[in-house]
C-alpha cells in the first residue's frame, strides 16, 4: 500500500489526490492530474466489473453446492456457504471501488466541462 508523501496517509494506487490532505499525488500539472484521474477511473471500472463477475460466480456456485447439500453430504454444504461468503466479500469490494470511482469523478468535475471522449460516465448514455 503506497503512502501520501505529504501527510503519510495510506492511499490507494489509483488515488490522484490524497483523501486526507487533498494534495496532489502526481505533481502540479493540471492536465496530467486530469489524465491520471481518467486513467484511474478506467482502472476502477475494470476492477468493479471483475469483482461483480466474481461475486456473481461465487454466489451462484455457492448456492448450487449449498443446494446439493440437500441431496448429498454436509461437507459440500459448508463449501457452498464459504463460496457465498467470498462472493459477498467480492460484492463489498465492488461497492468500495464504486465509491472510490464516484470520488474520482467528483474530483474530475472540478477540472471543468468534459472535453474528452475517452471516459464516459456509466449511465450517462
Ligand atoms: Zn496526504
Amino acid at each position: 500500500m503506497p503512502y501520501c508523501h505529504h501527510c503519510r496517509t495510506k492511499i490507494d494506487e489509483v488515488d490522484v489526490f490524497c483523501p486526507e490532505c487533498d494534495r496532489s499525488l502526481v505533481g502540479e500539472d493540471r492536465r496530467w492530474q486530469e489524465f491520471k484521474l481518467r486513467e484511474s477511473i478506467d482502472i476502477l471500472r475494470y476492477r468493479i466489473d471483475a469483482y461483480v463477475a466474481w461475486a456473481t460466480i461465487l454466489v451462484t456456485v455457492g448456492l448450487l453446492i449449498g443446494g446439493a447439500l440437500l441431496f448429498s453430504s454436509y461437507l459440500e454444504g459448508l463449501f457452498g456457504i464459504a463460496f457465498v461468503c467470498f462472493g459477498v466479500g467480492f460484492a463489498a469490494s465492488a461497492k468500495r471501488n464504486q465509491r472510490k470511482s464516484d470520488t474520482l469523478w467528483e474530483q474530475l468535475g472540478q477540472f471543468g466541462p468534459d472535453t474528452s471522449r475517452t471516459a464516459i460516465r456509466p449511465g450517462s448514455g
